[in-house]
């Protein structure tokens, strides 16, 4: 017998739905769809509309498990959030997994979102078949994970493979999570149109093609700390695959190409010719599929 998985991702803007089919390690995407989050509502209004959406892509037929992609931290155990830091509203201590339980019949398993996209591209998508994967996504933050030997790394706690949270650059700017300098500190969306004293990432990329100084030395800043990061991330774990996703990633060889120069330059003791650098392959459906895997595997 098919078992189908229901996997939602709550984003600040959109919460998006995939159903997968499959067990084990063999899966397939069966559906995807996508709904306005109305972050405005708060946790209950927010709460609502997940349980409408996964209702909704329940009524073919019952999930055998849902996975819920949060956009923060939460507690595993008790399946309350610790820190939405891009939602609006009292989050902290909200029971999400309870109330949605009580909603859908079925409890969900939390993934942080990151984590999600990492399952995705590492299980099913770029990174499918490998041994070593390390996945980034680049945008208003830098999530990413690692996959090592076909498993998620979450560590001893729980919580390990945040790659955008390394320091490179000591003293530097605050982060999001509280320690400075981190990489999604040196090259957020908003650190890279600031630089470059444009509106938008895309009005920066177009800047630098177009031979404008200031954005290229805002995406070529971005690219070396970018470098910096990833360079780590090979030394320490030697990965055959980088997959990159994010917004910010489809600016393409203009960010990757110095990205990979960096990691090339760096890198001394991994043979960095033998690894791919290599585009997603699920786009913006990659959360809701990897939060689809997280409750049919239980990372
Ligand atoms: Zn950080």
């Amino acid at each position: 017998m098919t078992t189908s998985h229901l996997g939602l991702d709550l984003g600040g803007t959109n919460i998006k739905v995939a159903v997968i089919s499959g067990d084990g390690s063999d899966f397939e995407v069966v559906t995807t769809d996508s709904v306005e989050t109305d972050a405005a509502d708060g946790p209950d209004g927010v709460t609502e509309n997940l349980a409408r959406v996964g209702g909704k892509a329940m009524e073919p037929g019952p999930m055998t498990t849902v996975g819920l992609g949060v956009p923060g931290h939460f507690d595993q155990a008790t399946g309350r959030i610790l820190l939405f830091p891009n939602l609006p509203g009292e989050w902290h201590g909200y029971p999400l997994r309870d109330r949605l339980e009580s909603a859908l019949g079925v409890s969900p398993w939390m993934v942080n979102d990151a984590r999600a996209f990492t399952l995705a591209e590492g299980i099913l998508g770029a990174g499918r078949g490998c041994h070593t994967v390390a996945c980034i996504t680049l945008g208003t933050g830098v999530g990413g994970g690692l996959m090592i030997d076909g498993r998620l790394h979450l560590g001893a706690f729980g919580v390990a493979g945040e790659i955008g949270h390394q320091t490179v650059l000591p003293d530097g700017p605050l982060c999001g999570c509280g320690n400075r300098g981190c990489v999604e500190a040196m090259v957020r969306a908003d650190v890279l149109t600031s630089n470059a004293g444009r509106h938008d990432a895309a009005s920066v990329f177009e800047g630098a093609r177009d031979g404008d100084d200031r954005c290229i030395a805002a995406v070529s800043l971005m690219a070396d700390f970018l470098g910096i990061g990833l360079a780590n991330v090979v030394t320490m774990f030697g990965p055959e695959r980088i997959v990159v996703g994010g917004g910010i990633a489809d600016a393409g060889d203009l960010v990757l190409g110095p990205v990979i120069e960096a990691v090339k330059r760096r890198v001394t003791l991994v043979p960095t010719e033998k690894i791919e650098i290599v585009p997603a392959h699920f786009g913006r459906f990659a959360g809701a599929i990897g939060a689809a895997l997280a409750g049919a595997i239980r990372p």
